[in-house]
């Protein structure tokens, strides 16, 4: 069972304090890509930052996301539906201190297909604690991205190399569940 884990498309990374302009590209891909995803009943995981004043992150990126704050919230153009999930994080990977693991587990997923921002770090950090554990990842590679784009080539080349990510698309994705493969 494949699962899509959403990471950080909170306003603060879209539209606020550490927009990435190359994060609007994503919204279209992904929100197709959730769609396909719903309609399969694949989960559909949001994790996102929801920091609290004195975590350890904010030494280095400054106060962004902060719990509570319109910053942290899922941006409109992607906002959960009833029967996805919703995790808060504090620090990069979706898996830290989150309870992710137990909910994959409950639904017997085996696979996870990262989205969201950024390939080179919370995306990746994520693969990182997927990989540990023994989930396979794909990741489309029109449904992240990073600041620049030499960070995100070659965080989807560590991606591929290290963690043995499957690169692909949105729409192949789409594809393989409308047939049900
Ligand atoms: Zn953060």
């Amino acid at each position: 069972m494949e699962a899509v884990i959403v990471v950080d498309m909170l306003v603060d990374f879209v539209h606020g304090k550490l927009a990435a302009a190359r994060a609007a590209a994503l919204i279209d891909p992904l929100a197709r890509l959730l769609g396909a995803a719903r309609a399969a009943a694949k989960p559909v995981i949001y994790v996102g930052d929801a920091h609290l004043p004195h975590d350890f992150e904010l030494r280095l990126w400054g106060e962004h996301a902060m719990r509570g704050s319109d910053g942290a919230r899922v941006i409109p153009e992607l906002t959960p539906h009833k029967d996805d999930y919703l995790f808060e994080k504090r620090s990069y990977s979706a898996f830290f201190e989150t309870g992710l693991d137990s909910l994959l587990r409950s639904r017997s997923v085996d696979t996870l297909v990262l989205t969201g921002l950024h390939t080179h770090i919370c995306v990746r950090h994520t693969a990182a604690d997927a990989f540990f554990r023994g989930y396979r990842i794909v990741v489309p590679t029109d449904c992240v991205t990073a600041f620049a784009e030499a960070e995100h080539e070659s965080g989807l080349e560590y991606l591929h190399r290290i963690y043995g990510a499957e690169l692909t698309t949105g729409r192949d994705l789409a594809d393989r569940w409308s047939r049900r493969i």
